[in-house]
């Protein structure tokens, strides 16, 4: 089967610093790669590459049949990559609901043009979005708060918010940034069983870069394991475990 997601020699250096030193891999459709590593290991610098959010200095990311690099930050979306942020991007200020509203803007073709005309086309469109938003509001657990303003939620409900905004746009490789960061053991185990089922159920690849190690041995098919800005290891989640150079890197924390 040929990889969903291919990374090769990704290198991205700040100034003097290089954060990210030719490193390659492949991700499988429909898998969870975990992608750990120390503090200022690399891994938010390598999801912000394939963002294109930084601009690497070598190396190339080709996902499905796309040349990432060739593909603007804004066009994303459109060609099926979705992320979540390691500290919350949201508008703080508007609702629940229409900050994952947000997430469905490319489908709306939203612009002067379509607000001016807003025909047939655009209706159905927007009815459709109205439905994946309560979609996903109810699979996240957000139902119950969709009125809310999003600055009054908890760090946990907030980083919900976040996963279903990504999630309306239908992405195909999701890309998820510390989602387990402040939420409590018992949010971590449902974060966890909603990774597998937008796995196994809806079929989606997974980067997920992840602190809390039982959350990545748990639902991870593969993990990398980077160290300031190489990759050090790959492997089942067993065979990371077990790994001398993993264990050293984190006790060298
Ligand atoms: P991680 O997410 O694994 O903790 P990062 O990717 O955030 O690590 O950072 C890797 C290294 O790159 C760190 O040394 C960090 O200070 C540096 N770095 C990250 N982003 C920038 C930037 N925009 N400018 C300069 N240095 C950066
Ligand atoms: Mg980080």
């Amino acid at each position: 089967m040929a990889a969903h997601l291919s990374i090769r020699d990704l290198t991205c250096r700040f100034g003097g610093l290089t954060a990210l030193d030719h490193v390659s891999f492949d991700v499988m459709p429909g898998t969870v790669m975990g992608l750990i590593g120390p503090n200022g290991a690399g891994k938010s610098t390598l999801l912000n590459c394939l963002c294109r959010i930084y601009q690497p200095s070598e190396g190339s990311i080709r996902f499905e049949d796309a040349d990432l690099l060739q593909t603007r930050a804004h066009d994303l979306c459109r060609a099926g990559v979705g992320r979540t942020f390691q500290n919350l991007e949201l508008f703080g200020e508007m609702t629940v609901r229409d900050n994952v509203l947000v997430g469905c803007d490319f489908r709306l073709g939203a612009g002067f043009w379509s607000d001016l005309v807003r025909g047939p086309k655009t209706r159905r469109a927007e009815r459709q979005a109205t439905e994946l938003v309560e979609r996903e509001l109810e699979a996240l657990r957000l139902a119950h708060c969709a009125d809310s303003i999003v600055s009054t939620l908890s760090f946990g409900e907030q980083k919900r918010v976040e996963l279903a905004r990504a999630l309306v746009a239908a992405p195909r490789l999701l890309l998820l940034d510390e989602p387990a960061a402040g939420a409590n053991p018992s949010e971590t185990e449902q974060l966890g069983r909603l990774i597998r089922h937008l796995r196994d159920a809806r079929g989606l690849t997974i980067l997920l870069i992840e602190h809390d190690m039982s959350l990545v041995m748990d639902v991870s098919d593969e993990i990398v394991v980077l160290n300031h800005g190489q990759k050090i290891a790959q492997g089942t989640p067993a065979e990371i475990g077990t790994n001398p150079d993993v264990i050293e890197a984190y006790l060298g924390e």
